[in-house]
């Protein structure tokens, strides 16, 4: 058969199509894909000993090679376990080998054979024997055989049912002898001389099957390099391309914007004022703003969205420049509007809202549903000043007059991609506002949002109080409750969060990594909706269950509802305006249902299951309440909190700084753990790499220069092609 590094794994005779089909699980395809399934770790089986220096190991994980003189099975003393016992001799001596609950062993192992066993040297009465080790047939003693699973540095690969390690180094090793050499080298020459990185044929080897440790560290910083430079890439290629492009300017009016803080029924904080200066000055500008700013909950970004959109309309209509803005779900568009509207009412800028079914439009301090064709006329003829919208706004059809800024709430990546969109065949290019809450760590916000300029708002309004965020084990339970509900009766608003739903969420991992495109809320876009509706149904007996209890049984004589993903959007936005305006006490909701909303009422965010969630996550949910000048409260229900995940509440007890709580969940969990990370479909090695500062660095610096010498890598056309195959692979929000 002819074969390639492109042909199917499929088509090998040791995998077949049932392997096949476990090895997409990893998004592995081709004989290429597999030999760059990397190791997560190794083993160090590299010490071979002879039979008579056991005696000096003892407690060491070392390797014998020998003859079996006799194998068997038999039962532990206890005889629940089948244990297999084996003897093995060189020509210095004996030495027994002991496995449990393996009795196959016995037949794949027979009398005379001879084998390599690598395992722990241990004692027990009658002697030394190895614990459990792992082995391979070898052909004879003295012989340097090829060790592939023992005698070595042992490869231990991501697994997954039906995969193991084994299996994996007894298809790839061979893959390697035929396919290692022809594996093109994509980094130019010049970088690979530059940092003395190994060449991709050899590193790929030491990947596997390293020589040492530093050989198989040497192999691992040239991938993971490798990666991070892609990425870099990615991001920087589209920065250069935007760079070149025009974008309306937007002359500052100090006045307008000192007559609109003044109308404000508070002082913006210094961050605030500083946020929006910069933002004020790249509007200034014809080249295109792209830039994320960061801040906390409730640390005010919306008026500073604001700002930027009424500094762009110029209180004149129709309007000099228009802005869109982009809320992820429809809750937070309607809120979105109502804010806007109320912040602008004195300034005679026309707002419109555009959700799937509704379109309102104010004008002349009037809010009037209007038809979705009479507003996508005023945005077309420059009627409107502002849109804000879901998903709805960026659909053809709508086209704008002037559309000179973009804003976005919480979908970082999702507001550069549909600016491309919003942009094809125009002349001119909007800028762009991101806002999140997400707390974004250095080495992430210079690779993944490395084409955006970082304006972080790192003050809080100075009316808030410090949210009180206590633990709450079981047997405080009803203690909880009955301040609750004393709360209540003062007239403040609860949130209850359920708890996640693992099973259905370890699902929605795995859609979301085989399928990509969520979007940056709780709810994913194009998720299937069979399994949209199983997850839905789980996080929806939960809710019921929850209110259920807390109706009947705990609170009988309070206002509950519940809220979940479900329900149709205005019923939703009902329920949420009723809880805004006091007539609920307790709004029991999904983890899955966007919270994201401003409720100054509510002081107390109680949450169920707290140990399940991650500590971003655990810190937006803190952020629904301490809205107001109330004290405000954080109870973190729990039920079995292991030692880590006491850790990690108490983190979340002691500090309010989503920063050092992003950078915590870092340090416990890894990259992984960080907000949005699992959905993007990087590889192991870049997610590695990018909690290490330096080398993120270099991969910046390194790209910026490659491209600026050839910005269409014209030269480089195996990089090219593999920036093309990595970008299909990953998807940042
Ligand atoms: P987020 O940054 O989470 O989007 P919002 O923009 O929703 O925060 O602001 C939260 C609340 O704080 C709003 O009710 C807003 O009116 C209020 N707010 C914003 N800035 C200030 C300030 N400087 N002083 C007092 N309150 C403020
Ligand atoms: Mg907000």
């Amino acid at each position: 058969m002819d074969i390639s590094l492109s042909t199917s794994v499929e088509e090998l005779p040791k995998i077949g199509a049932a392997y096949a089909k476990k090895l997409k699980k990893f998004g592995i395809k081709t004989i290429q894909d597999l030999l760059f399934h990397f190791p997560a770790r190794y083993d160090d089986f590299s010490e071979i000993i002879k039979i008579s220096d056991a005696r000096h190991k003892l407690g060491h994980t070392v390797c014998v090679q020998g003859k079996i003189t006799e194998i068997e099975n038999t039962h532990t003393h206890k005889k629940w376990m089948s244990m297999t016992e084996a003897a093995i001799e060189d020509e210095t001596g004996q030495i027994k080998a002991i496995w449990f609950n393996q009795p196959y062993l016995a037949k794949n192992l027979r009398e005379d054979d001879f084998v390599c066993l690598a395992g722990k040297i241990s004692l027990y009465k009658e002697g030394l024997y190895l614990n459990n080790p792992s082995y391979e047939r070898i052909n004879n003693l003295g012989e340097n055989e090829d060790l592939t699973h023992t005698g070595r540095i042992i490869p231990v690969y991501p697994e997954t049912r039906g995969v193991t390690s084994k299996w994996l180094r007894y298809v790839i090793k061979p893959l390697l002898y035929r396919f290692a050499e022809q594996i093109p080298e994509s980094l130019p020459l010049e970088i690979i001389k530059k940092y003395k990185f190994l060449p991709v044929q050899e590193a790929i080897w030491q990947l596997h099957f390293p020589e040492s440790f530093e050989h198989a560290d040497a192999a691992k910083s040239r991938f993971s390099f490798e990666e991070l430079f892609l990425i870099q890439l990615n991001v920087l290629k589209e920065k250069i391309k935007l760079m070149q492009k025009k974008s309306p300017a937007c002359p500052m009016d100090a006045n307008l914007m000192k007559s609109f803080t003044d109308s404000l029924s508070f002082k913006l904080t210094d961050s605030q004022k500083k946020c929006a200066f910069a933002i004020l000055k790249d509007l200034e500008k014809s080249v295109p703003m792209s830039r994320l700013l960061e801040g906390d909950v409730g640390s005010g970004k919306t008026v500073v969205a604001a700002m930027a959109a009424l500094n762009v309309a110029k209180n004149s209509q129709p309007a000099e420049g228009q802005t869109a803005f982009l809320a992820p779900t429809e809750i937070l568009a309607k809120q979105h509007f109502r804010t806007i509207t109320e912040l602008l009412k004195n300034f005679n800028a026309s707002v419109g809202l555009l959700t799937g079914k509704d379109a309102r439009i104010f004008r002349n301090d009037e809010t009037s549903e209007v038809s979705k064709k009479s507003l996508l006329g005023d945005l077309e003829n420059g009627q409107l000043n502002i849109v804000i919208g879901t998903h709805a706004l960026i659909q053809k059809g709508v086209e704008f007059k002037n559309l000179a800024l973009v804003i976005v709430d919480e979908q970082h990546r999702f507001g550069v991609e549909q600016r491309d969109n919003l942009m094809k065949n125009k002349k001119l290019v909007p800028h762009l506002l991101s806002m999140t809450a997400t707390p974004i760590p250095r080495t992430l916000a210079l690779t993944v949002y490395g084409d955006l300029d970082l304006s972080l708002i790192d003050e809080m309004p100075k009316n808030r109080k410090k949210i009180k965020t206590l633990v709450v084990e079981p047997k405080d339970r009803k203690e909880a409750y009955k301040f609750i509900e004393k709360e209540v009766k003062d007239g403040k608003g609860v949130f209850v969060i359920c708890p996640k739903i693992e099973s259905a969420n370890s699902k929605l991992q795995e859609i979301i990594k085989s399928k990509g495109q969520i979007s940056g809320s709780f709810i994913p876009q194009n998720y299937p909706l069979a399994d949209l509706k199983s997850l839905a149904i789980n996080e929806v007996k939960a809710v019921k269950d929850e209110y259920k209890k807390l109706s009947e049984e705990i609170f009988p004589d309070l206002r509950i509802t519940m809220l979940h993903g479900k329900m149709k959007p205005n019923e939703k936005e009902k329920i949420m305006l009723d809880f805004k305006k006091g007539e609920v006490d307790i709004l029991v909701s999904t983890s899955v249902v966007e919270v994201g909303v401003d409720v100054p009422r509510a002081t107390i965010m109680m949450i169920e299951g707290a140990e399940r969630f991650g500590l971003s996550q655990l810190h937006q949910f803190r952020g629904r309440v301490g809205r107001s000048d109330m004290q405000s409260y954080c109870f973190l229900f729990t039920t079995d909190p292991s030692q880590l995940n006491r850790k990690r509440l108490k983190a979340l007890v002691e500090s309010d700084n989503g920063f050092k709580l992003a950078q915590i969940d870092l340090e416990i969990r890894g990259p992984g753990s960080l907000y949005g990370t699992q959905q993007w479909g990087l590889p192991d090695m870049a997610m590695q790499g990018l909690s290490n500062i330096f080398l993120v660095e270099k991969t910046r610096t390194a790209a910026k220069e490659l491209l600026e010498k050839d910005p269409e890598l014209k030269n480089y056309p195996l990089l090219k092609e593999r920036l093309k195959q990595f970008e299909k692979r990953i998807h940042f929000e």
